[in-house]
């Protein structure tokens, strides 16, 4: 299997679809923010460096988050790569990356999705600090509200998921990740995904753009 980019907005699901490929097809989830918000729970060096740019909305440095995804990058599981790259530097970084560590060049699945769907995503988003397990209060409820159905552990409200900071997070996504869509586009890499649809649709989506590639 090989490496995988999910590309996409913040609350555009790559989180969700990580999780269901992970627990169903023995990938592993590599995402750079629940990396983060773990560093920063924890006070080490790296959290306290990041938490003024995850606060307001703002990109971490990228030699922040390539030394860090280097350290992290072990094992011989597929790796989906959720919320990184986010900058054109970043995905460099990793193409070299994986290039030294013999792997091969990631693809990317791009997930389009509007504007206004993906605020409506990240307002109603209920996360699982824990397991990084998301639920959205209207359209993927737990059973009991504020409770995981899987661990019984307690969900909660992501402080960067209120509306100035997801206003700041679009922009940001828009000026210096979107241009990635091209990066991976250029080198024939790019495959496109209907991500307005259902959890299960969009699963099917992404299963069969991964496996297009295959069969190259
Ligand atoms: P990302 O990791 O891209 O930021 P998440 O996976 O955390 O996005 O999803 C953002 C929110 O949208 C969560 O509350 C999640 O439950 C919800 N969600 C994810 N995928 C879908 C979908 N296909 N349809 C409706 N809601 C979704
Ligand atoms: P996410 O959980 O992917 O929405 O990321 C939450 C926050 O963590 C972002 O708003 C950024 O501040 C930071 N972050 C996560 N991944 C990256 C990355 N690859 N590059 C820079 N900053 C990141």
């Amino acid at each position: 299997m090989q490496d995988v980019v999910l590309l996409g907005g913040p609350g555009a699901g790559k989180g969700t679809q990580a999780q269901i490929l992970m627990r169903s097809f023995g990938y592993r989830q590599l995402s750079t923010g629940d990396l983060l918000r773990e560093h920063r729970n924890q006070g080490t060096e790296l959290g306290k460096a990041a938490e003024g740019y995850m606060k307001r909305g703002e990109l971490v440095p990228d030699e922040l988050i390539i030394k860090m995804v280097e350290g992290e990058l072990r094992g011989d599981s597929a790796v989906l790569f959720d919320g990184f790259p986010r900058t054109v530097a970043q995905a460099e970084a990793l193409d070299a990356l994986l290039q030294s560590r013999e792997r091969g060049l990631p693809k990317a699945v791009y997930f389009e999705i509007s504007r206004a769907l993906l605020e409506e995503r990240m307002l109603g988003r209920w996360t699982n600090p824990r397991t990084g397990r998301v639920y959205h209060e209207k359209f993927d409820p737990p059973k009991v509200h504020g409770i995981d159905d899987q661990d019984g552990g307690p969900l909660v409200q992501r402080e960067d998921d209120k509306p100035e900071t997801i206003k700041k997070r679009l922009d940001v996504f828009e000026a210096q990740t979107m241009p990635l869509v091209a990066y991976y586009k250029q080198s024939g890499r790019l495959a496109a995904i209907d991500a307005t649809q259902g959890v299960d649709a969009v699963t099917h989506a992404l299963l069969h753009a991964i496996d297009v590639d295959h069969g190259h």
